[in-house]
Protein backbone atom coordinates (compact mmCIF):
# COMPACT_ATOMS: atom_id res chain seq x y z
CA UNK A 1 0.00 0.00 0.00
CA UNK A 2 1.31 3.30 -0.82
CA UNK A 3 1.91 5.67 2.24
CA UNK A 4 -0.11 8.73 3.09
CA UNK A 5 0.90 11.73 4.82
CA UNK A 6 0.28 11.20 8.76
CA UNK A 7 -2.99 12.23 10.46
CA UNK A 8 -3.23 15.63 11.06
CA UNK A 9 -0.31 16.76 8.64
CA UNK A 10 -0.71 17.98 4.63
CA UNK A 11 1.45 18.39 2.07
CA UNK A 12 2.14 22.00 0.56
CA UNK A 13 1.62 21.36 -3.68
CA UNK A 14 2.61 23.48 -6.54
CA UNK A 15 -0.04 26.03 -7.11
CA UNK A 16 -0.60 26.64 -2.85
CA UNK A 17 -0.98 30.27 -2.09
CA UNK A 18 0.84 28.63 1.14
CA UNK A 19 3.70 31.14 0.34
CA UNK A 20 2.03 34.19 -0.84
CA UNK A 21 -0.15 34.21 2.46
CA UNK A 22 3.11 33.76 4.83
CA UNK A 23 5.09 36.37 3.31
CA UNK A 24 1.75 38.70 2.88
CA UNK A 25 0.68 38.23 6.53
CA UNK A 26 4.46 39.26 7.66
CA UNK A 27 5.10 42.34 5.12
CA UNK A 28 3.62 45.09 7.57
CA UNK A 29 5.95 43.54 9.92
CA UNK A 30 8.95 43.71 7.85
CA UNK A 31 8.18 47.65 7.02
CA UNK A 32 7.93 48.49 10.85
CA UNK A 33 11.75 46.86 11.58
CA UNK A 34 11.11 43.41 12.91
CA UNK A 35 14.08 41.12 11.89
CA UNK A 36 13.97 37.94 11.04
CA UNK A 37 14.86 34.88 13.28
CA UNK A 38 14.81 30.91 13.18
CA UNK A 39 15.11 28.97 16.37
CA UNK A 40 15.06 25.23 15.95
CA UNK A 41 11.85 22.72 15.82
CA UNK A 42 12.80 20.89 19.02
CA UNK A 43 13.64 22.15 22.36
CA UNK A 44 14.58 20.82 25.83
CA UNK A 45 11.27 19.84 26.91
CA UNK A 46 11.23 21.80 29.98
CA UNK A 47 11.27 25.21 27.79
CA UNK A 48 7.64 24.66 26.99
CA UNK A 49 6.55 23.28 30.14
CA UNK A 50 8.20 26.35 32.12
CA UNK A 51 7.79 28.94 29.08
CA UNK A 52 4.11 27.97 28.03
CA UNK A 53 2.91 26.88 31.29
CA UNK A 54 2.23 23.57 32.99
CA UNK A 55 -1.65 24.07 33.43
CA UNK A 56 -1.95 24.73 29.75
CA UNK A 57 -3.55 21.71 27.44
CA UNK A 58 -1.18 22.50 25.15
CA UNK A 59 1.67 21.21 27.88
CA UNK A 60 -0.68 18.20 29.29
CA UNK A 61 -1.78 16.54 26.44
CA UNK A 62 -0.07 18.07 23.07
CA UNK A 63 3.56 18.15 23.51
CA UNK A 64 5.08 15.83 20.38
CA UNK A 65 7.96 14.93 22.87
CA UNK A 66 10.74 12.52 22.88
CA UNK A 67 11.60 11.43 27.05
CA UNK A 68 14.54 9.18 26.01
CA UNK A 69 16.39 12.79 24.72
CA UNK A 70 14.57 14.92 27.16
CA UNK A 71 13.43 17.19 23.78
CA UNK A 72 10.29 18.51 22.35
CA UNK A 73 8.84 19.76 18.84
CA UNK A 74 7.83 23.11 19.59
CA UNK A 75 4.28 23.76 19.83
CA UNK A 76 4.03 27.42 19.58
CA UNK A 77 7.10 30.09 18.42
CA UNK A 78 7.33 32.00 21.33
CA UNK A 79 9.24 30.25 24.07
CA UNK A 80 12.09 29.56 21.27
CA UNK A 81 12.32 33.05 20.67
CA UNK A 82 12.76 34.30 24.03
CA UNK A 83 14.80 31.38 24.47
CA UNK A 84 17.48 33.09 21.59
CA UNK A 85 17.13 36.46 22.37
CA UNK A 86 18.38 35.43 26.35
CA UNK A 87 21.31 33.16 25.50
CA UNK A 88 22.16 35.62 22.62
CA UNK A 89 21.72 38.50 25.08
CA UNK A 90 19.97 40.41 21.87
CA UNK A 91 18.31 42.60 24.71
CA UNK A 92 21.52 44.19 25.28
CA UNK A 93 21.47 46.13 22.17
CA UNK A 94 18.89 48.25 21.12
CA UNK A 95 15.11 47.93 22.43
CA UNK A 96 13.24 47.17 21.70
CA UNK A 97 14.28 43.89 20.49
CA UNK A 98 11.81 43.19 17.71
CA UNK A 99 11.97 40.19 15.52
CA UNK A 100 9.23 37.82 13.04
CA UNK A 101 9.26 34.46 12.20
CA UNK A 102 7.73 31.74 10.77
CA UNK A 103 7.84 27.91 10.54
CA UNK A 104 5.78 24.41 11.14
CA UNK A 105 4.12 24.34 15.27
CA UNK A 106 3.36 20.72 16.15
CA UNK A 107 0.81 19.91 18.73
CA UNK A 108 -1.56 16.57 18.87
CA UNK A 109 -4.59 17.63 19.08
CA UNK A 110 -7.54 15.75 17.26
CA UNK A 111 -7.20 16.55 13.75
CA UNK A 112 -10.32 18.65 12.43
CA UNK A 113 -10.79 21.27 9.70
CA UNK A 114 -8.73 23.97 10.09
CA UNK A 115 -6.73 22.22 13.08
CA UNK A 116 -3.77 20.02 11.99
CA UNK A 117 -0.93 18.08 14.40
CA UNK A 118 1.51 19.60 12.23
CA UNK A 119 1.03 23.98 11.20
CA UNK A 120 2.20 27.07 10.26
CA UNK A 121 2.33 30.17 11.71
CA UNK A 122 3.88 33.81 11.23
CA UNK A 123 4.77 34.99 14.63
CA UNK A 124 6.49 38.99 15.80
CA UNK A 125 7.79 39.34 19.35
CA UNK A 126 8.76 42.75 20.53
CA UNK A 127 11.03 42.56 23.65
CA UNK A 128 12.71 44.68 26.47
CA UNK A 129 10.15 47.39 26.63
CA UNK A 130 6.73 48.51 28.35
CA UNK A 131 4.82 50.78 26.39
CA UNK A 132 1.57 50.92 25.65
CA UNK A 133 2.29 52.27 22.12
CA UNK A 134 4.62 49.21 21.14
CA UNK A 135 1.31 47.15 22.30
CA UNK A 136 -0.57 49.45 20.30
CA UNK A 137 1.83 48.96 17.07
CA UNK A 138 2.14 45.22 17.66
CA UNK A 139 -1.86 44.63 17.69
CA UNK A 140 -2.07 46.35 14.53
CA UNK A 141 0.67 44.63 12.40
CA UNK A 142 -1.78 41.51 12.84
CA UNK A 143 -4.92 43.61 11.75
CA UNK A 144 -2.84 44.70 8.76
CA UNK A 145 -1.54 41.77 7.90
CA UNK A 146 -5.31 39.88 7.41
CA UNK A 147 -6.30 43.75 5.59
CA UNK A 148 -3.57 43.35 3.56
CA UNK A 149 -4.32 39.84 2.09
CA UNK A 150 -7.71 41.39 1.06
CA UNK A 151 -9.87 39.69 4.13
CA UNK A 152 -12.34 42.06 5.50
CA UNK A 153 -14.06 39.57 8.06
CA UNK A 154 -11.67 39.08 10.72
CA UNK A 155 -12.39 40.60 14.32
CA UNK A 156 -10.24 41.67 16.65
CA UNK A 157 -11.30 41.05 20.12
CA UNK A 158 -8.84 42.41 22.96
CA UNK A 159 -8.77 42.92 26.82
CA UNK A 160 -6.41 43.42 29.36
CA UNK A 161 -5.80 40.46 31.62
CA UNK A 162 -3.84 42.55 34.91
CA UNK A 163 -0.48 42.05 36.25
CA UNK A 164 0.63 39.90 39.14
CA UNK A 165 -0.16 42.78 41.18
CA UNK A 166 -4.07 42.78 40.41
CA UNK A 167 -4.88 39.06 39.17
CA UNK A 168 -4.03 36.96 41.99
CA UNK A 169 -6.90 38.95 44.14
CA UNK A 170 -9.43 38.60 41.29
CA UNK A 171 -8.79 34.89 40.42
CA UNK A 172 -9.46 34.19 44.20
CA UNK A 173 -12.72 36.31 43.65
CA UNK A 174 -13.31 34.33 41.06
CA UNK A 175 -12.62 31.36 41.93
CA UNK A 176 -14.81 32.14 45.14
CA UNK A 177 -17.87 33.08 42.53
CA UNK A 178 -17.53 29.74 40.46
CA UNK A 179 -17.38 27.78 44.03
CA UNK A 180 -20.82 28.76 44.60
CA UNK A 181 -22.12 27.58 41.08
CA UNK A 182 -23.34 24.25 40.12
CA UNK A 183 -21.23 23.30 38.00
CA UNK A 184 -20.06 19.66 36.58
CA UNK A 185 -17.09 17.44 37.93
CA UNK A 186 -14.71 18.35 34.85
CA UNK A 187 -15.12 22.60 35.08
CA UNK A 188 -14.80 22.42 38.82
CA UNK A 189 -11.20 20.90 38.11
CA UNK A 190 -10.62 23.04 35.40
CA UNK A 191 -11.52 26.11 37.92
CA UNK A 192 -9.13 24.62 40.71
CA UNK A 193 -6.75 24.79 38.01
CA UNK A 194 -7.01 28.06 36.71
CA UNK A 195 -10.79 29.66 37.15
CA UNK A 196 -10.22 32.10 34.11
CA UNK A 197 -10.62 29.17 31.81
CA UNK A 198 -13.86 28.52 32.97
CA UNK A 199 -14.64 31.83 31.92
CA UNK A 200 -14.12 31.19 28.22
CA UNK A 201 -16.49 27.89 27.94
CA UNK A 202 -17.95 27.47 25.06
CA UNK A 203 -21.62 25.71 26.14
CA UNK A 204 -24.21 27.90 26.56
CA UNK A 205 -24.96 26.69 29.94
CA UNK A 206 -22.39 27.51 31.66
CA UNK A 207 -22.42 30.95 29.99
CA UNK A 208 -25.80 31.78 31.60
CA UNK A 209 -24.13 31.10 34.53
CA UNK A 210 -21.17 33.11 33.88
CA UNK A 211 -23.45 36.47 33.58
CA UNK A 212 -22.69 37.60 37.04
CA UNK A 213 -19.45 36.52 37.18
CA UNK A 214 -16.30 39.39 38.41
CA UNK A 215 -14.42 40.47 35.17
CA UNK A 216 -10.61 41.18 35.37
CA UNK A 217 -10.81 44.24 33.52
CA UNK A 218 -13.30 45.93 36.00
CA UNK A 219 -10.25 44.60 38.57
CA UNK A 220 -7.27 46.51 36.93
CA UNK A 221 -4.71 48.23 38.93
CA UNK A 222 -3.90 51.39 38.80
CA UNK A 223 -0.96 50.61 36.56
CA UNK A 224 -3.18 48.38 34.49
CA UNK A 225 -5.81 50.36 33.76
CA UNK A 226 -3.27 53.10 32.29
CA UNK A 227 -1.55 50.81 30.56
CA UNK A 228 -4.96 49.52 28.64
CA UNK A 229 -6.04 53.33 28.03
CA UNK A 230 -2.66 53.85 26.48
CA UNK A 231 -3.77 50.71 24.15
CA UNK A 232 -6.76 51.92 23.25
CA UNK A 233 -5.35 55.45 22.61
CA UNK A 234 -2.70 53.52 20.40
CA UNK A 235 -5.43 51.70 18.68
CA UNK A 236 -7.48 54.37 17.90
CA UNK A 237 -4.51 56.49 16.24
CA UNK A 238 -4.13 53.79 14.14
CA UNK A 239 -7.20 53.04 13.02
CA UNK A 240 -7.76 49.22 14.31
CA UNK A 241 -11.52 48.65 15.43
CA UNK A 242 -11.75 45.93 18.57
CA UNK A 243 -14.12 44.72 20.39
CA UNK A 244 -14.02 44.17 24.26
CA UNK A 245 -13.74 41.00 25.10
CA UNK A 246 -13.73 40.65 28.93
CA UNK A 247 -14.03 36.83 28.89
CA UNK A 248 -11.27 36.18 26.93
CA UNK A 249 -8.36 33.64 28.01
CA UNK A 250 -5.73 32.42 25.95
CA UNK A 251 -4.75 28.55 25.68
CA UNK A 252 -1.22 29.85 27.18
CA UNK A 253 -0.19 30.71 30.46
CA UNK A 254 2.11 33.46 30.11
CA UNK A 255 -0.02 36.26 28.91
CA UNK A 256 -0.59 39.44 31.43
CA UNK A 257 -2.34 42.79 30.32
CA UNK A 258 -3.23 43.37 26.36
CA UNK A 259 -4.44 40.20 25.25
CA UNK A 260 -6.17 39.71 21.89
CA UNK A 261 -7.53 37.02 19.54
CA UNK A 262 -8.39 37.62 15.82
CA UNK A 263 -11.16 35.27 14.92
CA UNK A 264 -13.44 35.10 11.39
CA UNK A 265 -16.91 33.38 11.67
CA UNK A 266 -16.22 31.72 8.23
CA UNK A 267 -14.43 28.77 9.47
CA UNK A 268 -16.93 27.22 12.16
CA UNK A 269 -15.35 25.37 15.22
CA UNK A 270 -11.85 26.59 14.95
CA UNK A 271 -12.31 30.72 14.49
CA UNK A 272 -9.11 31.77 15.78
CA UNK A 273 -7.26 33.09 12.85
CA UNK A 274 -4.67 34.32 15.23
CA UNK A 275 -3.75 35.66 19.03
CA UNK A 276 -1.15 36.94 21.30
CA UNK A 277 -0.47 39.17 24.41
CA UNK A 278 1.69 40.68 26.51
CA UNK A 279 4.42 38.21 28.39
CA UNK A 280 6.47 40.41 30.84
CA UNK A 281 6.74 37.10 33.04
CA UNK A 282 8.22 34.61 30.54
CA UNK A 283 11.81 35.96 30.44
CA UNK A 284 12.21 34.87 33.87
CA UNK A 285 10.21 31.65 33.84
CA UNK A 286 12.94 30.57 31.35
CA UNK A 287 15.89 31.73 33.58
CA UNK A 288 16.29 34.77 31.69
CA UNK A 289 16.70 38.29 32.93
CA UNK A 290 13.15 40.76 33.24
CA UNK A 291 12.42 40.96 29.44
CA UNK A 292 8.99 42.66 29.29
CA UNK A 293 7.61 41.09 25.34
CA UNK A 294 4.68 41.04 23.37
CA UNK A 295 3.95 39.78 20.65
CA UNK A 296 1.32 37.53 18.47
CA UNK A 297 1.17 34.17 16.08
CA UNK A 298 -1.32 34.03 13.17
CA UNK A 299 -2.28 30.75 11.62
CA UNK A 300 -1.40 29.87 8.19
CA UNK A 301 -3.51 27.32 7.37
CA UNK A 302 -6.55 29.12 9.02
CA UNK A 303 -5.69 31.64 7.10
CA UNK A 304 -6.51 30.27 3.53
CA UNK A 305 -9.79 28.97 4.94
CA UNK A 306 -10.72 32.66 5.77
CA UNK A 307 -9.52 33.70 2.18
CA UNK A 308 -11.54 30.67 0.50
CA UNK A 309 -14.57 31.66 2.97
CA UNK A 310 -14.59 35.11 1.28
CA UNK A 311 -13.83 33.76 -2.21
CA UNK A 312 -10.28 36.18 -2.32
CA UNK A 313 -7.91 34.78 -4.19
CA UNK A 314 -4.23 34.91 -3.81
CA UNK A 315 -2.02 34.50 -6.54
CA UNK A 316 0.57 31.70 -6.02
CA UNK A 317 3.56 32.15 -7.05
CA UNK A 318 5.43 33.22 -10.50
CA UNK A 319 6.02 30.84 -13.08
CA UNK A 320 8.42 31.65 -15.60
CA UNK A 321 8.24 34.45 -17.96
CA UNK A 322 9.67 32.54 -21.01
CA UNK A 323 9.32 28.77 -22.60
CA UNK A 324 11.30 27.75 -24.51
CA UNK A 325 10.73 24.52 -27.34
CA UNK A 326 13.02 23.36 -29.36
CA UNK A 327 12.35 21.29 -32.46
CA UNK A 328 15.44 18.66 -32.93
CA UNK A 329 18.73 17.83 -31.67
CA UNK A 330 20.95 21.03 -32.90
CA UNK A 331 17.62 23.60 -31.79
CA UNK A 332 17.87 21.39 -28.82
CA UNK A 333 21.67 22.32 -28.16
CA UNK A 334 20.47 25.96 -28.39
CA UNK A 335 18.03 26.39 -26.65
CA UNK A 336 19.68 24.80 -23.43
CA UNK A 337 22.33 27.44 -23.61
CA UNK A 338 19.71 30.10 -24.39
CA UNK A 339 17.41 29.36 -21.32
CA UNK A 340 21.37 29.11 -19.18
CA UNK A 341 21.91 33.01 -20.59
CA UNK A 342 18.16 33.94 -19.55
CA UNK A 343 18.04 32.96 -16.42
CA UNK A 344 21.63 34.06 -16.08
CA UNK A 345 20.33 37.62 -16.88
CA UNK A 346 17.35 37.43 -14.14
CA UNK A 347 14.25 36.35 -16.60
CA UNK A 348 12.42 33.12 -15.18
CA UNK A 349 12.41 30.71 -17.94
CA UNK A 350 11.96 26.46 -18.64
CA UNK A 351 12.31 24.86 -21.22
CA UNK A 352 10.46 21.87 -22.88
CA UNK A 353 12.12 18.61 -21.50
CA UNK A 354 11.82 15.45 -22.93
CA UNK A 355 11.51 15.96 -26.85
CA UNK A 356 7.80 15.63 -27.40
CA UNK A 357 7.51 17.64 -30.27
CA UNK A 358 5.89 21.20 -30.61
CA UNK A 359 2.29 20.39 -29.77
CA UNK A 360 2.78 18.57 -25.93
CA UNK A 361 5.82 21.45 -26.00
CA UNK A 362 3.04 24.08 -27.01
CA UNK A 363 0.68 22.76 -24.39
CA UNK A 364 3.31 22.82 -22.23
CA UNK A 365 4.12 26.48 -22.63
CA UNK A 366 0.56 27.25 -22.45
CA UNK A 367 0.23 25.24 -18.76
CA UNK A 368 3.63 27.25 -17.68
CA UNK A 369 1.67 30.37 -17.38
CA UNK A 370 4.66 32.34 -19.50
CA UNK A 371 3.53 35.06 -21.56
CA UNK A 372 6.46 34.47 -24.10
CA UNK A 373 7.11 31.08 -25.85
CA UNK A 374 10.22 30.84 -28.07
CA UNK A 375 10.30 28.29 -31.22
CA UNK A 376 13.13 27.18 -32.58
CA UNK A 377 13.49 24.17 -35.53
CA UNK A 378 16.79 23.16 -36.76
CA UNK A 379 15.82 25.24 -39.97
CA UNK A 380 14.95 28.06 -37.75
CA UNK A 381 18.47 27.51 -36.25
CA UNK A 382 20.49 27.91 -39.87
CA UNK A 383 18.54 30.68 -40.78
CA UNK A 384 19.62 32.48 -37.58
CA UNK A 385 16.41 33.17 -36.20
CA UNK A 386 13.69 31.97 -33.50
CA UNK A 387 10.19 32.50 -33.57
CA UNK A 388 8.56 34.74 -30.82
CA UNK A 389 5.52 33.76 -29.64
CA UNK A 390 3.35 36.08 -27.59
CA UNK A 391 0.88 33.31 -25.56
CA UNK A 392 -1.51 36.00 -24.81
CA UNK A 393 -2.49 37.59 -28.08
CA UNK A 394 -0.69 34.43 -30.34
CA UNK A 395 1.40 36.82 -32.23
CA UNK A 396 4.25 35.19 -33.73
CA UNK A 397 7.41 36.64 -35.57
CA UNK A 398 10.46 35.92 -35.95
CA UNK A 399 13.40 37.37 -34.27
CA UNK A 400 17.03 37.23 -35.46
CA UNK A 401 18.93 34.95 -32.79
CA UNK A 402 21.47 37.95 -31.98
CA UNK A 403 18.53 40.33 -30.93
CA UNK A 404 16.66 37.37 -29.13
CA UNK A 405 18.20 37.99 -25.51
CA UNK A 406 17.71 41.69 -25.50
CA UNK A 407 14.31 41.71 -27.23
CA UNK A 408 13.23 39.26 -23.88
CA UNK A 409 15.08 41.50 -21.34
P1 LIG B 1 -1.87 29.92 19.65
O1 LIG B 1 -0.39 29.69 19.52
O2 LIG B 1 -2.60 28.78 20.27
O3 LIG B 1 -2.20 31.26 20.21
O4 LIG B 1 -2.42 29.94 18.15
C1 LIG B 1 -2.24 31.01 17.28
C2 LIG B 1 -2.92 30.68 15.98
O5 LIG B 1 -2.31 29.53 15.40
C3 LIG B 1 -4.37 30.30 16.12
O6 LIG B 1 -5.18 31.45 16.13
C4 LIG B 1 -4.59 29.46 14.88
O7 LIG B 1 -4.80 30.30 13.76
C5 LIG B 1 -3.28 28.77 14.72
N1 LIG B 1 -3.35 27.40 15.28
C6 LIG B 1 -3.19 27.02 16.57
N2 LIG B 1 -3.30 25.67 16.70
C7 LIG B 1 -3.52 25.19 15.46
C8 LIG B 1 -3.71 23.88 14.91
N3 LIG B 1 -3.68 22.78 15.68
N4 LIG B 1 -3.94 23.77 13.57
C9 LIG B 1 -3.95 24.86 12.78
N5 LIG B 1 -3.78 26.12 13.24
C10 LIG B 1 -3.56 26.28 14.55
Amino acid sequence: MAFQSPKGTYDILPGSPFLAVRDGLLAPSVRAGYAYVEAPVFEDTELFSRGVGASTDVVTKEMFTFPERGLTLRPEGTAGVVRAVVEHGLQRGQLPVKLRYAGPMFRAERPQAGRFRQFQQVGIEALGVTDPALDAEVVALAADAFTGLGLTGVRLLLTSLGDPACRPAYREELGAFLAGLDLDDATRARAALNPLRVLDDKRPEVQALLVDAPLMVDRLCPQCTAHHEGVLEGLAALGVAFEPAPRLVRGLDYYMRTTFEFVHDGLGAQSAVGGGGRYDGLSEAIGGPPLPGIGWALGIERTVLALEAEGVSVAPEAGPAVFVVPLGAAAKAWAVAFVGALRTAGVATDLAYGDRGLKGAMKAADRSGARWAVVVGDRDLEADVAQLKDLTSGEQTAVPLSELLEQLL
